[in-house]
């Protein structure tokens, strides 16, 4: 039996991490769950998942849990400080890090120092504090697995393959739903607009940044974290199907790819059993019915937000933590209409701009760059 603490229960990745735990009951089991307000969510997931920790981000949603499950065994804690505690569990044996934003960092690197395998979905994590997150997996000798569907596709890809005979890992994109659009068209988005994602049901926040092309740019630098590349090496092929996940070509032209149907659940469940395959119904590509899979070129003008993606990469220490930290303001701006959607990535651009860079930030320097660029947002909005 494989013990789950799950970060973000209550969210898209969380809520298809718990269907997998459903289908695999007799193989997994959930000992801790994690959100951050839903309280409704969350008491429905505890009556049915029966963990023995539920952790809420606020203390007033906590105290809100606390009297409504008062009638079962489970112990509810809240803050950071609750966060920490379920990460390190003695009793888990894997932490899927299915939350949103920053707020991921200090988690995972508790669950690592605590020796506890990573289902890796919080991509901010990584962009982050790759510099960090990679060498203590590597000290502790704990794995870290994707989730990201792209990630989870190079890990399939690679298998068994030595990183030195790696030409280049193609990075596959839906493009959103403004592929092929001109700037001038973009100016007239609006907030449900961006939300209609033409291939994957997301949470809110990673479908904006699918319309911005901006997550493609965090998978990127993700990529090259998680296998050790450089930007460079990183191609983004834009893939309109979502039916090859990510590719990768080696030196001799060879070009290994994961293909499926778009599903997070199978790369959730990847991770959940790596490396066994175990069997998902409903969930194979019928080529016939699909006829086509084509292939096209991103326009970094037009997706500038990609750009600033490799530019960040390239420079590096603070600048990613910069570059995901923008990102994350403007896209909550232009959830409350309170900006334009080619905002975006123009507040990237100029909070990178003037962003002073620290080569190998901490945590805290992270956390403050963070706060610095929240700043410097809302001081021009
Ligand atoms: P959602 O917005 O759907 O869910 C986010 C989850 O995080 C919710 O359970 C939310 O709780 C919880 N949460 C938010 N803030 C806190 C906090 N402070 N403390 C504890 N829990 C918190 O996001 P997604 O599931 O879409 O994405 C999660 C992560 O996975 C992101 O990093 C995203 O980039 C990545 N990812 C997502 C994919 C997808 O298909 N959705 C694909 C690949 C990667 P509550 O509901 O209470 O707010």
């Amino acid at each position: 039996m494989k013990k789950i603490v799950l970060l973000g229960s209550t969210g898209s990745i969380g809520t298809q991490t718990l269907e997998v735990v459903s289908s695999y009951s007799e193989k997994l089991e959930v000992v801790a769950l994690a959100a951050g307000s839903n309280v409704a969510k969350m008491e429905e997931q505890i009556r049915k998942y029966k963990p023995s920790y539920a952790v809420m981000w606020t203390e007033e949603a906590a105290e809100e849990l606390k009297v409504k499950v008062k009638d079962t065994d489970v112990k509810v804690l809240s803050g950071m400080e609750g966060l920490l505690e379920i990460s390190a569990l003695p009793e888990a044996d894997v932490v899927v890090t299915a939350i949103v934003g920053m707020i991921g960092i200090r988690p995972t690197i508790a669950a690592i120092k605590a020796g506890k395998d990573i289902a890796l979905a919080n991509k901010e994590t990584l962009v982050t504090a790759g510099h960090i997150i990679m060498p203590l997996a590597k000290e502790h000798g704990v794995s870290i697995l994707p989730v990201d569907s792209e990630h989870s596709a190079i890990f399939q890809s690679l298998n068994g393959e030595p990183k030195d005979k790696i030409s280049k890992i193609l990075l596959t994109a839906s493009g959103g739903p403004f592929r092929g659009w001109t700037r001038e068209q973009m100016e007239k988005v609006q907030v449900e607009d961006a939300l209609k994602h033409p291939n994957w049901a997301m949470g809110r926040k990673i479908t904006i940044d699918s319309a911005t092309m901006v997550n493609k740019g965090l998978e990127v630098i993700e990529a090259g974290w998680l296998f050790g590349v450089t930007a460079d090496k990183i191609k983004v092929v834009v893939q309109p199907q979502s039916i090859i996940h990510s590719m990768v070509e080696y030196v001799d032209g060879a070009v290994m790819a994961q293909l499926g149907v778009p599903d997070m659940k199978l790369p959730i469940q990847y991770a959940l059993f790596y490396p066994d395959r175990l069997p998902m119904q409903d969930n194979k590509v019928d080529f016939f019915a699909l006829g086509q899979i084509t292939f096209e070129e991103p326009d970094p003008e037009v997706f500038t937000g990609l750009k600033l993606a490799y530019e960040a990469f390239r420079v590096g220490g603070s600048m990613p933590t910069v570059f995901n930290a923008a990102n994350e303001k403007a896209v909550s701006l232009f959830l409350d209409r309170k900006i334009r959607f080619l905002d975006i990535p123009e507040l990237i651009g100029a909070s990178m701009e003037q962003h002073k860079v620290i080569a190998d930030p901490t945590v805290e320097q992270i956390l403050e760059t963070e706060a610095s660029c929240y700043e410097f947002i809302e001081s021009r909005c």
